[in-house]
């Protein structure tokens, strides 16, 4: 099964374990669509957080997804520690280069590219989130928000993924970021309220992650 009909999906993750906090049941309902994980930075910002310096960070994400053993997400990180290490157009061409290219257009893949919510309070999320519509402006390539831990209420998602069947595997998983142990989201009580939503449990939907599309191409 694929989401959207989408083969590829190349995943912006301002830090590592964005993307596997947000959307790692939906890579693993979706076996059938590859998910590239594009970690950007190896964690924070320079100076704000020694957990990101006392351990390293990105290989709790590949360790993360080797837990999981799936064969549809690739991980990838980029050659910089910080986001600040490259201006907005440095970061476009890089990305760009890598995943969108003449040539990895020649065959008629589908792709979408998820990146976080513009809406957020933490502003390194809102810097990789402007990248989107630059990145989406040569290919028909689908844009896809997806909700973090620190998106904002006035946000509204469109496309509601039921992760009720992934959500122990993803969860238990968690326990490769041992840098985040002591910090509250990763906490039983809000991994659980993360994926709880009022509207979704009236509907019978237990657990679900939450996503915005920007733009689809059929
Ligand atoms: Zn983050």
């Amino acid at each position: 099964m694929k989401l959207l009909n989408l083969d590829n999906v190349v995943c912006l993750s301002p830090h590592p374990d964005d993307t596997e906090f947000s959307l790692a049941g939906t890579a693993l309902k979706y076996y059938d669509t590859t998910f590239f994980v594009m970690c950007l930075t190896k964690g924070g910002a320079p100076g704000f957080d020694n957990s990101n310096e006392n351990f390293n960070r990105r290989d709790e994400v590949n360790n993360y997804w080797n837990e999981l053993g799936v064969e549809n997400v690739i991980v990838k990180h980029s050659d910089c520690d910080y986001l600040t290490d490259k201006t907005e157009p440095e970061w476009i061409n890089y990305i760009e280069n890598i995943f969108f290219t003449k040539e990895s257009f020649k065959e008629k893949v589908n792709t979408g590219l998820m990146i976080p919510t513009y809406e957020d309070s933490m502003f390194e999320h809102r810097f990789v989130s402007q990248l989107g519509h630059g990145l989406i402006r040569s290919y028909p390539i689908s844009l896809i928000e997806y909700r973090t831990v620190s998106t904002l209420t006035d946000w509204n998602p469109n496309l509601i993924v039921n992760v009720t069947s992934e959500y122990i595997r993803k969860v238990d998983a968690m326990k490769c970021f041992e840098s985040q142990d002591n910090k509250t989201f990763f906490k039983e009580t809000l991994l659980e309220q993360f994926h709880t939503d009022y509207r979704m449990s009236r509907r019978g939907i237990r657990y679900c992650e939450q996503f915005k599309i920007l733009e689809n191409f059929v």
